[in-house]
């Protein structure tokens, strides 16, 4: 039997992703690149230094399983500071190489075959793929367009004897909306009397504008529990090229998810871990971080004032969704495509976080960008 015909796809709809394709289409066309999600503005130097530092001391081999125990205290404090809630470092905190490394690791060592899992889309774009590989069945909900919130009696229907876990996004990509104290007790009520698990990826955590605070499910006792949750150093620290995250959950999960873990990757690399054990006592880093990023997001705004984009609300992430209803009929992929031919700049049309395609005539920008080129975008934007 010839290998195409005997090589059957376990994932026949899935292509290359679209950050892939829209990244090389802005490479192609000499265009701004605000499609993937990264910034273009280099992290801080200590930082570098600090890798260098530990890997000049030899530390260049692999990192126990869970993680540097010194990154692992060193994150555990941080939560226990931020949010009160407590983590042992030695059972419940374990680091990974990248936040999608730990989504499909949660997801493998959870769901099985038939289980289903409840995910709100517009959703990051891995969460169903790791679903389908492991057997389950994604059952989608549509965040309500076009503020995408959540009404928690529609996504209790949608769970049942089949349901495993749900995943949530807070602050979420691709909408940039965050849920509220409210959402989270709602998420807890519907989930009480179940033993469905919550994945919640919580990577834009310290992204978040207007005030507001975070609300991650290790604030909620009765979510805590049963939930896994997902960070990033790649967002926080501006090293998304770095690929390190950490996962906290109660011991059980976490047991279950070091297992998976140690056959995906076993480690994640070592002088990264210690430079940031040492540097998570800067505070400052994360703490002015959504200051940071609202300025940017204001500065964004400011510039297409006046574009014939409708600005939608912009709650976290450093995602900026602009609608161009105004502007034409054609579908998101074909306008997003055109902006990058025609206008030089490249975005992320929404539909392609849908299962079905949903297209609002939304297109995502990533403003996690130097000044400059905001304003080289902004320039092209407003004459759309
Ligand atoms: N979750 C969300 C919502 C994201 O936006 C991203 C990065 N784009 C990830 C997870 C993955 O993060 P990492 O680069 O650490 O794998």
């Amino acid at each position: 039997m010839e290998l195409a015909t005997s090589v059957k796809s376990k994932l026949p709809h899935v292509g290359t992703t679209i950050f892939s394709v829209m990244s090389a289409y802005a490479t192609e066309h000499n265009a701004i690149n605000l499609a993937q999600g990264f910034p273009d503005f280099n992290c801080a130097p200590e930082l570098v230094e600090l890798v260098y530092k530990y890997m000049k001391q030899g530390l260049n081999q692999y990192a126990p399983m869970p993680g540097v125990l010194k990154l692992r205290e060193a994150i555990a404090a941080k939560t226990q500071e931020i949010y009160g809630t407590v983590y042992n470092p030695e059972t419940e905190v374990t680091i990974v190489p990248g936040a999608t490394h730990a989504l499909y690791a949660a997801i493998s060592a959870i769901v099985r075959e038939g289980d289903e899992v409840v995910v709100l889309e517009p959703c990051y774009d891995s969460y169903v793929p790791a679903i389908e590989l492991n057997g389950g069945r994604s059952v989608h909900y549509e965040l309500k367009f076009p503020d995408y919130k959540v009404d928690w009696d529609e996504v209790k229907r949608l769970i049942n004897f089949k349901t495993k876990m749900i995943i949530i996004n807070t602050p979420q990509n691709p909408t940039g909306a965050v849920l509220t104290a409210d959402d989270m007790q709602k998420l807890s009520k519907i989930l009480e009397n179940t033993d469905v698990v919550v994945l919640s990826d919580e990577v834009y955590e310290h992204i978040i504008f207007d005030k507001q605070a975070h609300q991650s499910v290790c604030l909620f006792p009765k979510l805590a529990e049963r939930s896994l949750i997902v960070s990033s150093f790649g967002k926080t620290y501006h090293t998304t090229g770095w690929k390190l995250g950490y996962v906290l959950a109660p011991e059980l999960l976490t047991k279950e998810f070091r297992k998976v873990h140690q056959f995906m990757a076993f480690c994640a690399n070592s002088p990264i871990q210690y430079a940031m054990a040492d540097y998570l006592a800067n505070k400052d880093a994360y703490l002015s971080l959504s200051a940071f990023y609202e300025e940017k997001r204001n500065y964004f705004q400011k510039l297409i004032q006046g574009s014939n984009f409708k600005i939608l609300a912009c709650s976290g992430s450093y995602f900026q969704l602009l609608g161009y209803g105004k502007i034409t009929h054609e579908r998101d992929i074909d306008f997003a495509m055109r902006l990058t031919r025609e206008y030089k700049v490249a975005s992320i049309p929404t539909s392609v976080f849908y299962q079905k395609k949903t297209d609002n005539s939304v297109l995502r920008f990533c403003f996690a960008k130097n000044n400059e080129t905001l304003e080289k975008a902004a320039e092209m934007l407003i004459k759309v």
